[in-house]
């Protein structure tokens, strides 16, 4: 395993870790959780994530039930939580001081756990001053039950706008980001956040790098049983993958699938060690409903020294969708 601090922070994270969106609960019960995360952590991935909207909280329930079963330390292992989507009721969701605070202790009596590692603020609430946030964060640091805090697809001003204030107020600002970075997904984190990794220091977290199997080959024929294509509250995803720009995605997978096959490599392989290879990702989050496919994407790390020039000039033929450079200030 390869260990990357998270932004300027002083926090090293395994450049791979695990995280448990639609499978726990929906795929994967406590045997099948228990074994994943026993082979995440023997593999060396200290990071699991999490969120208070992940089947409803059945997720962190679940991963917490792990956590105590498999007994690691808690110095030797990070565990995230989210909040934003907590329940319908107005007091449920958003970023108001009152949700922050409801949603932190909720969290950790699903988890199990004292603290959390890392707190991500899921979206942006457009609707709660940025101060109430993050002196809602400040506290919940202050306090011992969260670690280092950060934000989950929002934009470079908001985050910008985020650090300014923690800066004025003397409060802890954001450490981290998590965005959704693929090879189809690009944007955000090669150009829009370009002038934040220096200036604020920013760690990534990325998501669905595979952009939900996509990136692994498999529907070239189709949806195989068992996939989460298949589960019919995450229909928005099926529905993705029948649109065009689902089919569009398909084939270039199945046009990358010669340059993994000429590493040596499967494409999932190849598309994680793509990630890996932006110097600005600190962790790439892999999902897994089984072990084979955990097992599989850990070899990620040892396709990355085999991205030299001319296999990244194939990659972005085939892609055509290298983002703008980014604009400097
Ligand atoms: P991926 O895009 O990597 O998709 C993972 C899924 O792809 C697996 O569950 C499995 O699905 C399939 N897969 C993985 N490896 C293989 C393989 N080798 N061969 C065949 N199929 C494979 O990541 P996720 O979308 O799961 O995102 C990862 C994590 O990121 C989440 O668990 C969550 O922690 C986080 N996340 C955060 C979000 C946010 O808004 N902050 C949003 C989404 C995710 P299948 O069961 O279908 O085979």
């Amino acid at each position: 395993m390869q260990y990357r601090r998270l932004g300027s922070s002083g926090l090293q994270l395994s450049a791979l870790s695990f995280g448990s969106w639609v499978t726990f609960a929906n795929q994967v019960d406590d045997s099948a959780a228990s074994e994943l995360m026993k082979l995440a952590y023997e593999s060396g991935i200290n990071f699991f994530d999490n969120a208070e909207v992940y089947a409803a909280g059945e997720s962190e329930r679940i991963m917490g039930r792990v956590l105590k079963q498999l007994g690691w330390g808690r110095d030797t292992y990070c565990v995230s939580s989210k909040v934003f989507w907590g329940g319908e009721l107005p007091t449920q969701k958003g970023l108001s001081r009152k949700h922050v605070h409801d949603a932190c202790h909720a969290a950790l009596e699903r988890l199990q756990v004292d603290y959390l590692d890392l707190y991500f603020c899921h979206r942006p609430d457009v609707a709660t001053p940025i101060e109430e946030t993050l002196r809602a964060m400040n506290d919940l640091i202050a306090q011992g039950k969260v670690l280092y805090w950060g934000t989950s697809e929002w934009n470079a001003d908001q985050i910008a706008e985020a650090h300014g204030v923690a800066r004025a107020l003397g409060l802890v600002g954001p450490t981290m980001e998590q965005p959704q970075y693929n090879m189809f997904v690009r944007d955000k984190v090669e150009r829009e956040y370009a002038r934040l990794y220096e200036t604020d220091g920013l760690g990534t977290t990325i998501w669905s790098p595979l952009a939900s199997g996509v990136l692994t080959g498999k529907y070239a024929k189709g949806i195989p049983e068992g996939s989460r294509m298949t589960i019919e509250a995450y229909g928005f995803l099926k529905e993705r993958l029948e649109s065009e720009e689902g089919q569009v995605q398909i084939q270039k997978a199945r046009e990358l699938e010669t340059i993994a096959a000429d590493l040596g490599a499967s494409l999932a392989q190849l598309a994680l060690a793509w990630c890996l290879s932006n110097p600005n990702v600190s962790t790439v989050i892999l999902g897994a409903s089984r072990p084979a496919q955990l097992s599989e994407n850990l070899g990620a790390l040892e396709v990355l020294e085999k991205l030299d020039d001319g296999v990244r000039t194939r990659i972005e033929t085939i892609l055509g969708n290298t983002p703008a450079p980014a604009p400097t200030y």
